[in-house]
């Protein structure tokens, strides 16, 4: 090692930083972050130095630097950009044995800073010795994306109960204790900002390991949990970090149909995967979805319930989490970009516009001869933005459907299938001809019918589009100045 990382206190401590700039203004940031007394030794101050200077946040010295400032200062910092005041900071600094830091010139420096990912009292620091500040960079981007935002909260609510777990459990007990702290629902529930969700489960983690104390060894019955993960419509970048962060944990992952393999890929390597995707027509599959659920949760395994996009969105979620309540099996939700959004992301579409659409429904297309809880009227509005899931296999009817709620031929409709996959297709036109065009470029499921003034968005179309477009009134769109169409084809 070029350099020894070590982390300092500096509560309350003197720390010299000569330089009064933006430069400065940085470093003085993170040494008042960790609590330092900071002196500014600069002629002059940047703007924001001198508001917290007027503050008595810093003090300031304004005059050019004399070794006599260093004064009784445990570190120092040079950030001039004169490079002869720099190094007699440095020189002045090296003679009194203390430690100096020199901005951007390791040579004249007998410390460097790292590159920090903060999640206090958790601390991460990256450094390159100065060879490759931008990989030291790119590198915490990686760290900061992998640590969950509440982190610092769990190695905080861990800290809080230490000493009495201390009295309550013998020593070779305690560390498989916080093993299971770390990696089960208390964690999960801190992270998900539930605080008394985490305690209820720490409770419950403290009776267990208490009554089985004297079976030393066997580790108690851990306690699982399940995450409900919303998986996205389909490419891996669109999950989220939470999401990312669960699958990479859960022993267990249960996954649908819609989930893509690049998505699962994502999940541990060594986690046991298990299909549980529904063909059309499976009535029973989801109370064995539900079984499954439980019956890994209950054995103490951490489950991910990998669904497609949202689970909330025509995803039966709210059943999955009854299910999970009647058993008391503490269960994280993660969010997912439903297929809505990912098709409209991906044929450049958007949902609402201030002269196309004022509103946006998700209908579930795929209904009962009836019709049941469908309102055709609302729907054949092309102000109103209507995006049909599960809806491809009823397309003629759907279209029928509209058309006789009085939308006009002219009614422009689009067609998404594997929105944000590499083989994703785009299919534009009216409610006249997009049966045809369907057709005619085998378009396959999963795929979403999204109808209203959007479907025939572009942002390309020279001039004022908006012309072409008056709200409630499709006549004008029979001429359509933009490409009528159809765009189908591989994404990379
Ligand atoms: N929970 C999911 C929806 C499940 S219903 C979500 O929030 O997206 C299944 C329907 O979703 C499919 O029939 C299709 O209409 C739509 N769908 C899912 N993924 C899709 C994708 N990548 N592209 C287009 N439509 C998709």
């Amino acid at each position: 090692m070029d350099y020894l990382p070590i982390f300092l206190n500096l509560q309350r401590r003197p720390v010299v930083v000569v330089g009064g700039g933006a430069v400065a203004l940085r470093k003085v940031s993170t040494l008042r972050a960790a609590g330092a007394q900071v002196t500014v030794v600069a002629p002059a101050l940047d703007l924001e130095l001198a508001a917290q200077a007027a503050r008595s946040e810093l003090r300031h010295i304004a005059a050019p630097f004399i070794p006599a400032h260093l004064g009784d200062a445990v570190a120092v910092i040079a950030a001039t950009n004169d490079i002869t005041v720099n190094r007699a900071v440095s020189r002045a600094a090296r003679e009194r044995g203390i430690p100096v830091n020199v901005v951007d010139d390791a040579e004249l420096s007998t410390f460097i800073f790292p590159a920090i990912i903060d999640r206090s009292p958790i601390v991460v620091a990256v450094s390159s010795g100065g060879h490759a500040p931008v990989l030291a960079r790119r590198i915490r981007a990686q760290i900061e994306a992998l640590l969950p935002a509440r982190l610092g909260a769990v190695a905080r609510f861990m800290g809080e109960r230490r000493r009495a777990l201390q009295r309550a459990l013998a020593a070779p007990a305690r560390r498989e204790f916080w093993e299971r702290i770390v990696s089960g629902p208390v964690a999960s529930r801190v992270l998900a900002g539930d605080l008394p969700g985490a305690e209820h489960a720490y409770g419950r983690e403290v009776l267990t390991s208490t009554l089985s104390g004297a079976a030393a060894g066997t580790g108690g019955n851990r306690l699982g949990e399940v995450y409900l993960i919303g998986a996205g419509p389909g490419d891996p970048d669109l999950l989220t970090l939470r999401a990312l962060q669960l699958l990479q944990q859960a022993d267990v992952v249960l996954y649908d149909r819609l989930v893509s393999p690049q998505v699962l890929e994502r999940a541990r390597r060594d986690a046991e995967r298990i299909f549980v995707g529904k063909e059309p027509g499976d009535s029973g599959r989801q109370e064995q979805i539900h079984e499954l659920l439980l019956r890994h949760a209950l054995a103490g395994k951490r489950v991910a319930r990998l669904k497609g996009g949202d689970p909330f969105v025509f995803g039966r979620g709210g059943e999955e989490l009854e299910a999970l309540a009647r058993h008391d099996i503490p269960c994280t939700i993660v969010p997912g970009i439903t297929a809505a959004l990912g098709a409209a992301a991906a044929a450049a579409l958007p949902l609402t516009h201030r002269r196309l659409a004022h509103s946006v429904t998700f209908v579930n297309g795929h209904q009962d001869e009836e019709d049941a809880g469908c309102d055709w009227d609302f729907c054949a509005d092309p102000r109103r933005t209507i995006v049909f899931y599960m809806g491809l296999g009823h397309l003629e009817h759907i279209l029928k459907r509209l058309r006789a709620a009085g939308a006009s031929a002219e009614h422009p409709a689009a067609v998404i299938a594997r929105a944000t996959l590499p083989d994703q297709q785009i299919v534009r036109g009216t409610l006249a001809d997009i049966l045809a065009r369907v057709k005619e470029l085998q378009v396959s499921p999963p795929a979403l019918l999204i109808v209203g003034n959007v479907a025939a968005f572009s942002a390309d179309v020279p001039g004022d589009i908006s012309a072409a477009f008056v709200p409630g009134s499709v006549a004008d769109l029979t001429a359509p100045a933009r490409p009528a169409a159809v765009a189908a084809g591989a994404l990379t």
